[in-house]
């Protein structure tokens, strides 16, 4: 074994045997130098674990064939692009909404030129951040005020913190919900200085349950939108308007947290459960708040809208500062709100809705193209077809309905590549390309992947099925 580390090439003699490989060369020395001892270390690595067991595995031409696909991997960014072909169109781990091109434009100039971000342009004095955005949130949800910053987890915990800091909020106890990624509505509660105050029971709150627990330490009633989960069967929650009126009975705001949040009524696609922005507003909540990049489909941020007189008091809090939203999101997001004062643009350009709209129909023809751009490429190497299945919306909205999809079956010709090799394989290429395995079988769902990505996924494809086989 101590023969076989002496055959090990030093760090520069591996320096020296990469430096002309083109894809290497802007590629700073210092990096290439880490990447060629971790490259050493696992060399070392498999020696010790008896898996490089004779010298020939060690010769330099066969040891440079390895080494240099592992530097290139190694250089790259570690942020980048992937091919969503899991069907999921808000998929959190995959970076949720992709925006619209004119919100991608907005962006780009928002950050490559000055801009009048805190500049009142009529007036050359100071203006708002926020004014960009306010007037199209107030005129699209039909609230007084309209504030923006950085996530939704950061509106609920601002808005709380404002209104409720060392007083009660009461909420049912089948509202007490953790959404992934450790956002959970008791948390949070704390966190603002707030104190829960639950009602109810899991499967069944009552108007009355409310109303028992009001007391002179009450500052809100708060609702929350259950997001990933429901309880079904015997139950019962207060419907919006019937809260809104025992907040006005008693002079206390009702806040909710809608999550995904909505200006598309979806309803028409048999989507039930998920109201709108404008039906929240206009049912009497005080403040509402939700995501920007969930089923709205532009940037991170979380928005806030509501009357007048709350919407002011949060402004000005301090707390406001540290979850303030950048101008490249805010630039998204106004691009983005304009496409939807004109409904049929936001269902065409806005990338989130058009792909939870998308026509079953048309579905199945982008399938059978992108099935034919694989069949053709993959040649010989793998056995392709096309079945009818459903995708999810995803990003905790809709969380029990599917959505009516082609998938793309790819079953490799040799036995010995399963499904779940193929899958952990498609993580390595470039792009990664996300599948999901159905009955055994990797799959790619034609909803979530652009016409402009299948020649790239089943070229990606092609070479991780011939990856697999070394
Ligand atoms: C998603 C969600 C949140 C958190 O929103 P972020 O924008 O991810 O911070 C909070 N509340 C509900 C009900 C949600 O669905």
């Amino acid at each position: 074994m101590s023969s076989l580390f002496r055959l090990l090439p030093s760090v520069d003699v591996a320096l020296t045997a990469v430096a002309d490989v083109p894809a290497l060369h802007h590629v700073p020395r210092a990096l290439l130098r880490d990447g060629i001892n971790l490259f050493l270390d696992r060399l070392r690595r498999d020696i010790r674990q008896s898996r490089i067991m004779n010298a020939s595995q060690l010769e330099h031409t066969v040891l440079w064939e390895r080494l240099v696909p592992f530097l290139v991997a190694y250089v790259q960014p570690h942020f980048r692009r992937v091919i969503n072909a899991t069907g999921v169109v808000v998929h959190t781990n995959l970076g949720r909404s992709i925006l619209a091109e004119v919100a991608t434009r907005a962006v780009t100039e928002a950050c490559a030129r000055y801009s009048n971000l805190e500049m009142n342009l009529d007036t050359g004095g100071r203006g708002s951040r926020y004014s960009h955005v306010e007037d199209a949130l107030c005129r699209l949800t039909g609230a007084e005020a309209a504030l923006v910053v950085n996530n939704n987890a950061a509106a609920v915990l601002l808005v709380l913190e404002t209104l409720a800091k060392g007083r009660e909020v009461i909420v049912s106890r089948g509202q007490l919900v953790e959404i992934g990624g450790s956002f959970r509505i008791p948390e949070v509660m704390e966190k603002s200085g707030a104190t829960l105050r639950e009602v109810g029971a899991t499967n069944r709150t009552h108007l009355r349950d409310y109303e028992q627990a009001i007391n002179e330490n009450t500052a809100a009633l708060l609702k929350v939108h259950a997001s990933n989960y429901r309880i079904i069967g015997f139950t019962k929650e207060v419907s919006l308007p019937e809260l809104a009126e025992l907040g006005s009975k008693y002079d206390l705001p009702v806040i909710e947290d809608l999550g995904s949040g909505n200006f598309s009524d979806f309803s028409g696609l048999g989507l039930l459960d998920e109201p709108t922005v404008q039906k929240t507003v206009a049912d009497g909540a005080d403040v509402v708040t939700f995501s920007g990049d969930k089923v709205l489909g532009g940037p991170q941020a979380g928005i806030i809208v509501g009357k007048k007189e709350y919407i002011d008091r949060i402004k000005k809090n301090p707390l406001n500062r540290a979850v303030r939203i950048d101008k490249m999101t805010l630039a998204a997001l106004e691009a983005t709100l304009r496409l939807y004062l004109d409904p049929e643009k936001a269902r065409r350009e806005i990338p989130t809705v058009a792909m939870i709209l998308a026509d079953p129909v048309q579905l199945a023809s982008r399938g059978a193209i992108l099935a034919d751009d694989v069949a053709k490429i993959c040649g010989e190497s793998a056995v392709v077809d096309t079945v009818s299945a459903e995708s999810r919306v995803g990003g905790g909205a809709f969380p029990e309905q599917g959505l009516p999809t082609t998938l793309v079956r790819v079953r490799p010709a040799h036995e010995g590549i399963s499904a779940q090799m193929l899958k952990e394989r498609l993580l390595e290429t470039d792009p990664p390309v996300i599948g999901r395995i159905e009955h055994d079988v990797f799959c790619l769902d034609v909803r979530t992947v652009a016409d402009d990505e299948f020649e790239l996924t089943a070229n990606v494809l092609n070479k991780a099925i011939a990856g697999c086989m070394n």
